[in-house]
């Protein structure tokens, strides 16, 4: 499976903060390993101090060397189209506006929080939601920040939900998890904590650690929102992370995004929902690439994402289909879009159209 670092011990490989530690941060690094495409190199050129660098070894190595189109590669090396003027000036650094009065505290939804606690990710996605925060340079909120965020969350009690995302939240020192969850577990009407956290696919030996998972365990309940995207990202190591999370009674629920050139495509998202399913992770969304600037190269249409719910339909469990989402800009929230199957309807007559094929009339009354 390790393609490359196989020199590394067994040992070293297995830890997190190796892997950090040892993250791919140049153009020399990369080379030591595979050729360089002319557009890969101008990418990484013209994207210094603006869109940071970073692959962890074992990311890294499960990249194809000879596959110019990997989709690990697409995800984490930078291209010069990344740069590209006409790329640059559309979609916004933060179409959502989750920026708010609050320093790291997103409120959209009545019921549910966001909270941003670092800049820190263990690789950057070239396709991040969150692009405009990695200039930031590395950096977790303080305790004073996240207090002070804390303190939003006590004062509405209309909020039951607390989503903690980054950046990635679980490279926080576990003084500061211990912080946070500890302090939001006195908050009576919070009843969901959930991470948003992509070290399962990025980092899987963060889970290989007893003490995180104690930790998250204690202040169980505990759910995980996990960002795998496309199937080759499930390994034997992001395997073993979320069978440590579950025998911790932790739910993994999986986001993909629609990625062009990167699982823009039937079969490949089918691969990937069955391979989730194998190993006991619920595809929860499916969400089209948001218009984030410097991120607009890998928006497909969203009839490429009909296209795909429909070749789903049939195919797969049902627990395999993810909602196909759109996040509307402005703030004003997700919705889920489906393929049509509600071909005519005339009071309590329908027609529908089968996944199977064919059209079913079907009269369904109240009585
Ligand atoms: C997506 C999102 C949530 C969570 O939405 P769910 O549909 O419950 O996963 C909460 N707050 C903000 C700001 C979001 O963008």
């Amino acid at each position: 499976m390790r393609r490359f670092f196989q020199e590394v011990p067994e040992e070293l490989w297995r830890d997190y903060n190796w892997q950090v530690k040892n993250r791919i941060k140049t153009r020399q690094t990369i080379e030591r390993y595979i050729k360089l495409l002319p557009e890969e190199i101008q990418g990484i050129e013209s994207t210094k101090g603006i869109y940071p660098l970073a692959i962890t070894p074992y990311y890294f190595s499960l990249i194809d060397p000879d596959d110019p189109q990997d989709p690990i590669r697409l995800q984490c090396i930078p291209r010069a189209i990344e740069m590209d003027p006409k790329i640059q000036s559309m979609g916004e650094p933060d179409p959502f506006k989750e920026e708010g009065s609050i320093v790291g505290l997103t409120h959209r939804y009545p019921d549910r929080v966001l909270m941003n606690v670092t800049t820190f990710c263990a690789v950057y996605c070239r396709h991040c939601m969150r692009k405009r925060i990695f200039s930031q340079g590395e950096r977790s909120r303080t305790i004073e920040e996240l207090k002070n965020m804390i303190d939003y969350i006590k004062k509405h009690e209309e909020v039951r939900d607390v989503l903690i995302s980054g950046g990635e939240p679980l490279s926080l020192s576990y003084k500061k998890l211990d912080y946070i969850l500890s302090e939001l577990r006195k908050i009576k009407h919070v009843e969901i904590v959930r991470f948003g956290t992509r070290l399962p696919v990025l980092a899987p030996q963060r889970f290989f650690d007893d003490k995180l998972l104690d930790l998250l365990e204690k202040y169980s309940p505990i759910w995980i929102n996990t960002h795998f995207n496309h199937p080759k990202e499930i390994t034997p190591e992001s395997q073993e992370a979320i069978e440590r999370l579950l025998r911790r009674g932790i739910p993994v629920n999986n986001q993909t995004v629609l990625l062009k050139g990167v699982n823009d495509d039937p079969q490949t998202m089918l691969e990937l929902f069955r391979g989730l399913l194998r190993i006991k992770v619920k595809p929860q969304y499916l969400f089209h690439c948001d218009p984030v600037k410097g991120a607009i190269h890998f928006r497909t249409s969203i009839d490429k994402g009909i296209e795909i719910m429909e070749y789903l339909r049939g195919r797969i469990s049902g627990m395999g289909i993810p909602t196909y989402a759109v996040d509307l800009p402005g703030g004003r929230g997700k919705v889920p879009i489906t393929p049509q199957y509600v071909l005519e309807r005339e009071g309590d007559r329908f027609v529908f159209r089968s996944p199977f094929g064919g059209t079913v009339e079907y009269e369904v009354k109240d009585i």
